[in-house]
């Protein structure tokens, strides 16, 4: 591409090209496997919902809808925003058809891989479209199910080999009895410091005094590093809540550190919370967030619905990605064929086209030069293309019917007719 092409994708995005698509499919593919297994099915929502989804659930004073919606007003002048994250949707979802009835599981477990829209700076393991894959486990309020998804956000990473390198950080925001216990005692701890705040800090502290916790402004974080923490106020529920979910997890052998200033970037958390986090080299050191997640009682009636609690995380696909090529770059396949056809003149050209079809409607992976490329490249095409075997077809083949498959890497030939390996193609191709 020329340096004066007048098309670039917009700053923030990505093209996902053959070559790297086969690391992403098998990864949807492995958390397919897992959310399977552990009950869940697949939801799909809109990409945009109205802005108020949005302003309602992850909250007004968070960075997301402060400063990183992608919203617009669409041509009937409603005001529309592309969706930053998966679990207001889905709550939406939920309760407009209400999947609370009798009629449905409890808990109701789904799970959704897609794009989510931010408008951030965009640098190595963030992006304007970035892709999450998250899950959901609705009409439930048990340590168990807490439990449950960090296994399973545990499992996932085990089977992509990446698990040794991540570890996994746990808080406990309380119900609303503890944080309104907290919120007394953050904001009476932030007060004398107000004038040394940031400008967000400063308008959040009396509005959302939680989310001066999150800054990452560097005064802000160093004066946070004193203030009291949320696990010395926990309403007794909370705290037998909580001791029960570490319990739990201990007794299941997965390892966690408690960070008692965690508390993540969405209003809608509460109780359990955690992260899963790497600092792989290829992050530069930093501790990096792969997988957010927690709990989120309240939301659902937040929305409009019955007051059922839920608990879920997001995974930034992305972030996984860069782990994985640099952990375990081997993880996805090359894609390959099975039989690659070459042809030295047309007839033998159009005895493989024909013949190819045919194989393809058996489930062999067939393809061939379309150009008329001289034999020796065409071959050499055979190997670029990572195929098992490749055939020359010429006169000689044509009349008989008779093909010689050679394996590509070892030079081995195998001589069949071309009813047998129609008939049985799994035969000859292994
Ligand atoms: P951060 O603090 O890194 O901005 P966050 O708290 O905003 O993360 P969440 O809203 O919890 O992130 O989203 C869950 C995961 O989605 C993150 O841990 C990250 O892996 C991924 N993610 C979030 N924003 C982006 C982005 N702009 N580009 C790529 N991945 C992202
Ligand atoms: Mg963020």
């Amino acid at each position: 591409m020329s340096k004066t092409n007048k098309f670039q994708r917009p700053k923030g995005t990505a093209d996902i090209l053959p070559g790297e698509i086969e690391t992403w499919q098998k990864i949807e593919e492995t958390a397919r496997d897992v959310f399977r297994v552990y009950g869940y099915e697949g939801i799909r929502t809109p990409m945009f919902e109205n802005l108020e989804l949005f302003d309602r659930s992850a909250g007004e004073t968070s960075d997301i809808v402060e400063k990183q919606m992608y919203d617009f007003d669409d041509k009937g002048g409603r005001h529309i925003a592309l969706r930053p994250e998966g679990t207001a949707g889905v709550a939406r979802a939920y309760v407009e058809n209400r999947l609370y009835g009798p009629e449905y599981t409890k808990p109701y477990k789904v799970y959704y891989m897609g794009p989510m829209f931010r408008y951030e700076r965009p640098q190595s393991g963030r992006q304007r479209q970035f892709t999450q894959i998250g899950c959901e486990a609705l009409n439930n309020e048990s340590p168990q199910v807490d439990v449950e998804t960090i296994a399973m956000a545990m499992e996932f990473f085990k089977r992509l080999g990446v698990a040794d390198k991540l570890k996994v950080t746990l808080n406990c925001l309380g119900d609303k009895e503890t944080r309104d216990a907290y919120r007394t005692q953050l904001i009476d701890y932030l007060k004398p410091f107000y004038d040394q705040l940031s400008d967000d800090s400063k308008r959040r502290l009396y509005r959302n005094p939680l989310r001066v916790l999150d800054s990452k402004d560097a005064t802000d974080k160093k004066i946070v590093a004193n203030a009291p923490s949320i696990l010395d106020c926990l309403s007794d529920y909370s705290q037998k809540y909580f001791d029960t979910v570490k319990q739990q997890l201990d007794a299941l052998g997965i390892k966690y550190e408690i960070d008692p200033d965690m508390v993540r970037g969405l209003d809608y958390y509460n109780q359990t919370i955690f992260e899963i986090m790497s600092d792989s080299p290829v992050f530069g050191g930093d501790w990096v967030t792969v997988c957010g997640g927690g709990r989120y009682n309240g939301l659902i009636a937040q929305v409009g619905g019955p007051d059922n609690g839920g608990i879920g995380f997001g995974i930034g696909v992305e972030r996984l990605l860069l782990l994985l090529q640099e952990e375990n770059p081997d993880f996805a396949p090359q894609p390959g064929l099975d039989l690659f056809f070459t042809a030295p003149d047309e007839d033998g050209s159009n005895y493989a086209f024909k013949l190819m079809i045919r194989l393809r409607s058996k489930d062999v992976a067939v393809d061939k030069d379309y150009e008329g490329r001289k034999l020796g490249t065409q071959i050499k095409e055979a190997a670029r293309r990572n195929a098992k075997y490749f055939t020359v077809i010429g006169d000689r083949e044509i009349e008989s019917g008779q093909l010689t498959l050679k394996h590509t890497q070892t030079g081995e030939q195998v001589e069949v007719a071309v009813d047998d390996l129609l008939a049985n193609p799994q035969n000859y191709l292994k």
